[in-house]
């Protein structure tokens, strides 16, 4: 099992896509990224990505609700 990543934009916070493995998947609604001298930046700013852990492996159980989000609706 593979662990995924969200790609995260450093400046303009927004997700590009997925990280599953060595594989990226973009987000449908993300320009692709632009890569810069062989780094890939942010398709909508430019900006510099960083990796985030997906909680997705923590929703596999059935009946888990996670509080902070059961609290906010
Ligand atoms: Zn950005």
């Amino acid at each position: 099992m593979s662990i995924v990543y969200s790609v995260l934009c450093m400046l303009c916070g927004r997700l590009s896509g997925h990280l599953r493995g060595a594989k990226f998947v973009r987000a449908g609604n993300a320009p692709p990224l632009v890569n810069r001298g062989g780094r890939y930046r942010c398709g909508f700013c430019g900006g510099n990505l960083y990796l985030e852990p997906e909680d997705t492996m923590t929703r596999l159980y059935p009946g888990d609700v996670d509080e902070a989000e059961r609290q906010a609706s």
